[in-house]
């Protein structure tokens, strides 16, 4: 039924036959009147998913931008024209807030006392036009109200009518002081469909770290998200309110280089989750920065707290969250740096960053040494095997950037980046560094020629962007996971064995994307083949060429082989790889066996279909599976592994077109650096995941590899 004027309605039917009865029928009547019934139009709707990232279209909004910014006497005054273009106007804001009064009006018919809270950009002060609209639905004293209202029906035993029973009923339903968050979040998806003019696209996830309801609202053309557990959330908005009252010249740094970072494709995630910064990261990176400045243009958390007064202490989930309420109590900074040398200041702080040995604390104001984390982390280690069924403290979780939230202090908000993400943020910050030391960053040009943020707000040009992508996974060798009696030989052995690896580390991977990752999975019959290795120059630092060089005792092979990738030439390391051990093994007689020159052991490519978000919110349901989840790591248990991507999959709405990927597997390395080499190149992506997708294989196809192999090495 059409929701929003109620003028028609789509009939399925289960039948075909009865869609003929129902069209041959002359006249239709629904209490009395005439319903105009006809087959429903079959429209071909083309989904052609929108690159808001698309380096075009960033130049595109840039040049827009061009005329206005080169017209400014400063890059100070280039800032403040940053805030004005694109922070939230009144009108958005006004429309905004009307949506919030809105929601609060419909969920507080079914949530008595409940309360519907903005937070994030809409409210902290950094929104832009087109930002999402956070919201946190308190249950809280629905709960009490829930709680009253059952213990006074019953003493009255009187049972309620059962005509009442319609969307009123929805709280009698429920008790929720026991409902899950899924059931929970159901119900506020339920409302939302059925009860908010505009509101569409509704779906509910409920595995992420906070579970939450999104939808969109088709008026506004806003994006939006409840959450029904995050007081947290809303304490870490007020926080950068308080920053923004505090210090005047915040709000232009954090619009100049969240804009920075998105044209630099630093930050945001296409959908959702994924290994780059989030703007919360990063606007908590400018504070750090801020607070490390000399003298500091921010205080440290810690301080804040001890300006506020007994009225504002406020505690969070046992976290201290206490910070004064008003700009006003806290002392004005003594740095008088303009906004154009703290941009650049800001580059130069995080292009010489140390982040590998710190972790970023904006509580104490300083990095910490990674070290103290480290060593917590194996005490935790020790203290749960001696230990298993105790509670353990919750630390953060550590990756290649660890930036402590203010208040939580056991998250790390940007545990989700990689390797990759932090090495693009920190050389972009280099360049920055760079540019702002040139004649165009300080001087506005007298010809009308682009200068100051403009060069800097050049969107970054991903050299792989027109050709599909291609990514590789490495799974190394390991003796360990050869059959015992042979663990000590393989250095002895050579080829023979690695081989073997290799065609059981192929079979484990097509199990791990089978029957772990529930993936479609066409894999030829064919099996391992070799294929001429001189036919793909492009492939050349792939050393399986070493691996023949061992069979054919071929050096010619091998050097050309480092002459075309210098990286490769430390894996490939001696001319003959594979060590003389290798050569009296298979040929113990010194005879050469008849192999082609330069051949790679592969196997045929393997076409790959995925419908499911399998990747996203996986620790969340691995813990609700089983309750000490710290007792099984990711990647250590097949069946629970699969059990995880049965329940997203059963829970999850499928993407709304499938992944379709190639995985190529190639065994390459010489005797010190055997490994499978996965390629994986997406073929259709139309929703946009493969990044997602792949940033998950990275880290959990390597260990789940190793977990198949050791079970199939215990049952053999
Ligand atoms: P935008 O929506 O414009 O990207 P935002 O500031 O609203 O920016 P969101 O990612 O939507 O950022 O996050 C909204 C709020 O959720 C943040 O203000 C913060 O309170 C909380 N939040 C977001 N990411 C994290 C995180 N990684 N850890 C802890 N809290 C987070
Ligand atoms: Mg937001």
């Amino acid at each position: 039924m059409d929701k929003d004027k109620g003028v028609y309605a789509i009939v399925q039917f289960s039948e075909t036959e009865s869609i003929q009865s129902a069209l041959s029928c002359v006249e239709h009547k629904m209490k009395g009147l005439k319903v105009r019934v006809k087959p429903r139009e079959k429209k071909e709707f083309k989904l052609i998913p929108k690159k808001k990232n698309d380096p075009q279209n960033l130049q595109q909004v840039l040049n827009r931008l061009t005329p206005e910014l080169c017209q400014q006497a400063s890059v100070d005054a280039q800032m403040k024209y940053i805030v004005e273009r694109f922070q939230l106007g009144e009108n958005e804001k006004k429309a905004r807030s009307l949506l919030v009064q809105l929601l609060q009006e419909v969920f507080v018919e079914f949530f008595p006392d409940s309360q519907i809270l903005p937070f994030g950009s809409s409210v902290n002060t950094f929104g832009i036009h087109s930002c999402d609209l956070d919201l946190f639905l308190d249950l809280e004293n629905t709960k009490v109200f829930q709680a009253q209202a059952k213990s006074s029906t019953e003493q009255a035993v009187e049972g309620v009518p059962d005509d009442g029973r319609s969307e009123d009923s929805i709280l009698s339903d429920i008790d929720l002081s026991t409902a899950s968050p899924a059931e929970l979040l159901d119900l506020v998806a339920t409302i939302l469909i059925r009860c908010v003019p505009s509101v569409h696209k509704v779906h509910a996830v409920s595995t992420a770290r906070l579970p939450v309801v999104k939808f969109h609202h088709r008026e506004l053309n806003l994006q939006g998200d409840i959450t029904l557990n995050n007081r947290l959330g809303v304490r870490n908005t007020r926080f950068l309110q308080l920053c923004s009252g505090v210090e005047e010249r915040l709000r232009p740094l954090v619009y100049t280089i969240r804009y920075w970072a998105k044209q630099k494709q630093l930050a945001g995630n296409p959908s959702g989750a994924g290994p780059l910064l989030n703007n919360y990261a990063l606007t908590l990176l400018i504070i750090f920065y801020l607070q490390n400045c000399d003298p500091p243009v921010l205080p440290t958390v810690d301080q804040l707290k001890d300006m506020a007064c007994e009225e504002e202490e406020c505690e969070i989930e046992g976290w201290n969250c206490t910070f004064p309420s008003q700009p006003i109590a806290v002392q004005p900074s003594k740095n008088t740096q303009d906004l154009s040398s703290l941009l650049s200041d800001f580059f130069s702080f995080y292009a010489k960053f140390d982040f590998a040995s710190s972790v970023i604390s904006l509580r104490e104001g300083h990095a910490l040494p990674i070290v103290n984390f480290l060593s917590q982390a194996k005490e935790d280690e020790t203290m749960q095997e001696e230990n298993p069924t105790k509670a353990h403290p919750h630390r953060p979780k550590l990756g290649p950037l660890n930036l402590l939230d203010p208040f939580e202090l056991s998250h790390n908000v940007a545990g989700n980046l990689n390797e990759r993400a932090l090495r693009s943020f920190q050389k972009e910050c280099q360049e920055a560094e760079k540019y702002c030391r040139s004649l165009q960053y300080q001087h506005k040009s007298t010809k009308g020629k682009p200068w100051g943020l403009l060069r800097l707000f050049t969107p970054h040009v991903d050299v792989q962007h027109n050709k599909p992508e291609q990514l590789t996974i490495d799974i190394p060798f390991k003796a360990t996971s050869l059959p015992e009696v042979l663990r000590d030989e393989p250095h002895v052995a050579g080829d023979a064995f690695r081989l073997p690896w290799f065609q059981k580390v192929c079979s484990s991977v097509e199990v791990v994307l089978k029957t772990v990752l529930k993936c479609h999975v066409d894999a030829p019959k064919e099996g391992l083949c070799r294929e001429d290795a001189a036919v793909d120059a492009e492939d050349m630092e792939t050393t399986s060429a070493s691996i023949s060089a061992s069979l054919n005792d071929s050096t010619e092979s091998v050097e050309s082989q480092n002459e075309a990738t210098p990286s490769s030439a430390a894996v490939v390391g001696a001319k003959r790889p594979l060590s003389s051990g290798s050569d009296s093994s298979v040929s113990p007689h010194g005879k050469k066996p008849r192999l082609a020159k330069r051949r790679r052991p592969q196997i045929p490519p393997w076409t790959c279909v995925q419908k499911h978000v399998v990747w996203a919110g996986r620790r969340k349901v691995r813990r609700e599976l089983v309750k000490d989840a710290d007792c099984k790591p990711e990647g250590s248990c097949v069946e629970l592994e699969s059990q995880v991507t049965a329940y997203i999959a059963e829970k999850e709405p499928e993407l709304r077109e499938p992944l379709e990927f190639k995985v190529q597997l190639l065994m390459v390395g010489g005797t010190e650096s055997t490994r499978a080499l996965l390629k994986l190149e997406p073929s259709s992506d139309k929703a946009g995941v493969f990044q997602d997708f792949f940033h998950f294989l990275e880290g959990f196809l390597p260990k789940m590899v190793e977990t198949v192999l050791q079970k199939e090495g215990r049952q053999a």
